[in-house]
């Protein structure tokens, strides 16, 4: 499970995110959409600590924080809850695909080669890239590549993983690729928050969805109610900007 309270975060005197409450239970899917700008990086980045926030409380598998007074270790532990898979990929340069996704396992499990390397094929497999295996990442398509950085992302089995615009550095015929590889996992009952602007995705994938303007919600619900019957003008008018 996901549970933030009153999640705030401030850059110097902006604020971005206004105090954020959301749900995410286990197995389920949440899409986060929104206009550029509205928070909604801001927020996932703040599950994981990429950014600090300000205030709130975090609770991630079995992570518990409060953000104003929580130690180090806390936060380790928080950050060992989730994965991230970023807009650029964010791929070790110098390693093949097998290694991106054994690195973590090796350097942070101290798994033995052979079994992490057991383990990688097959995510990679699981991504349909087990031929790719020995590919240095400028060898390999923007597609390829995020399905990659996917497989990595699932490597360690964190409690949930955290996409943020997985598809939008891609060319238009890349993108289905890996939508249908999130969609797979997210078949298997993996926990994800996922950003995007992919509406038809968007609706097809997740359980429940949030929009988001100028760092608060305007509108949440399920997926179903939240597309054919939204409320709030706000939501009505970008929905429609984007058909
Ligand atoms: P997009 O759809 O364009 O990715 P977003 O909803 O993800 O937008 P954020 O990246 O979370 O938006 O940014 C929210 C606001 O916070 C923006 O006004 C942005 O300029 C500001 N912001 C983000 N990061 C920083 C930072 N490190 N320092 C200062 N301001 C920042
Ligand atoms: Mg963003």
């Amino acid at each position: 499970m996901i549970k933030v309270t009153n999640l705030r975060k401030s850059f110097n005197d902006l604020v971005v995110l206004n105090g954020i409450d959301l749900e995410v239970k286990d197995g389920e899917v949440l899409t986060i959409i929104g206009p550029s700008g509205s928070g909604k990086s801001t927020l996932i980045r703040c599950l994981n600590f990429l950014e600090t926030p300000d205030a709130g409380i975090i609770e991630i598998g079995n992570a518990k924080l409060n953000v104003e007074n929580c130690t180090r270790k806390e936060i380790r532990q928080l950050r060992s809850q989730t994965a991230m898979v970023f807009q650029n990929y964010n791929l070790y340069k110098n390693k093949t695909a097998l290694e991106n996704i054994t690195e973590s396992l090796i350097v942070v499990k101290k798994m033995p080669k052979k079994e992490a390397n057991e383990i990688g094929m097959e995510l990679l497999r699981q991504v349909g890239l087990e031929h790719k295996k020995d590919n240095y990442p400028a060898t390999l398509s923007g597609g390829q590549q995020q399905r990659v950085s996917i497989a990595r992302a699932l490597a360690l089995r964190p409690h949930a993983i955290l996409f943020d615009e997985p598809t939008s550095s891609l060319d238009p015929e890349l993108v289905s690729e890996v939508l249908q590889v999130i969609k797979s996992i997210a078949e298997m009952d993996t926990t994800m928050i996922i950003v995007t602007h992919e509406m038809d995705f968007a609706r097809e994938v997740s359980d429940h969805v949030i929009f988001m303007a100028d760092g608060n919600i305007v509108e949440q619900g399920s997926a179903k109610e939240f597309f054919s019957n939204p409320q709030k003008d706000r939501t009505k008018q970008f929905l429609k900007h984007l058909s």
